[in-house]
């Protein structure tokens, strides 16, 4: 990685390419804060549209967040089955739910718009199964807060170009890149949402498109030749961890 200018630029330069490949996208969230807390759990290893209707399923069977958290255990797993891992998630929704109603006396979360970013972080990281990834989806997209989340395709794609180092992890990633970006929740929201496609569509974990990649003549590991050494790499399986 280079030394803090020239990352720092070279930040800038890949964000703003990838601004007119992917144009500039609105913040879309949901626009219930709740719905967008249990959807991040829901969503972990699942696709949207999976997500979307293990939530849905979830509501119709069990209308209030009281319903939710008293479900038996094997009614809640069975109603969020649609959504990968539905025997991890359904517990930690409920130990999430319990500890919401017992620390502020309802399972609603409104409140955090009020909190400063720092604040909103540090008290959405103590709850239970509510890890920095989740925590920085919720605050970007439901309340617009000035973070990054750092998800598999952003860690990739930023490690890969050299925005990183190949050892830094997507906790400490989230802090690295944001001293390189303005303090704009749409700019961070455009960053997250570009770097995510362009994992998906064209940096891919095994066969990166390069030839395709606009990003190609600022990427270390284009650039070392790494990338044909990619398909005998064995497929990496990571433990469910929401
Ligand atoms: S040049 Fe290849 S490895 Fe580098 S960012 Fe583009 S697709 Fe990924």
């Amino acid at each position: 990685m280079q030394p803090g200018f020239l990352t720092e630029n070279k930040t800038r330069v890949a964000h703003e390419r990838l601004n007119e490949e992917y144009g500039i996208q609105e913040i879309k969230g949901y626009s219930d804060p709740m719905h967008e807390l249990i959807g991040t759990i829901l969503s972990h290893r699942t696709t949207h549209a999976n997500e979307i209707t293990a939530y849905r399923t979830m509501r119709e069977r069990f209308p209030t967040w009281e319903q939710v958290r008293d479900a038996p255990l094997p009614a809640l797993t069975d109603a969020i089955q649609a959504a990968n891992y539905p025997e991890i998630k359904a517990p930690y929704i409920q130990n999430l739910l319990t500890h919401l109603f017992r620390e502020t006396g309802a399972a609603n979360i409104d409140f955090i718009g009020n909190l400063s970013t720092d604040d909103a972080m540090s008290w959405l990281i103590s709850l239970p199964g509510i890890g920095l990834k989740t925590a920085t989806i919720l605050l970007l997209f439901t309340f617009h807060k000035p973070v990054l989340p750092v998800d598999t395709h952003v860690h990739r794609v930023t490690q890969r170009l050299g925005l990183i180092g190949p050892k830094v992890s997507a906790e400490k990633a989230h802090t690295l890149l944001l001293a390189h970006l303005p303090k704009d929740a749409l700019v961070l929201f455009n960053f997250h949402k570009h770097f995510y496609w362009h994992g998906q569509r064209v940096c891919t974990w095994y066969y990166p498109k390069c030839n395709d990649c606009v990003l190609q003549n600022l990427c270390d590991f284009y650039q070392s030749g790494r990338t044909t050494l990619l398909s005998s790499t064995p497929v990496r399986k990571k433990p469910m961890n929401p």
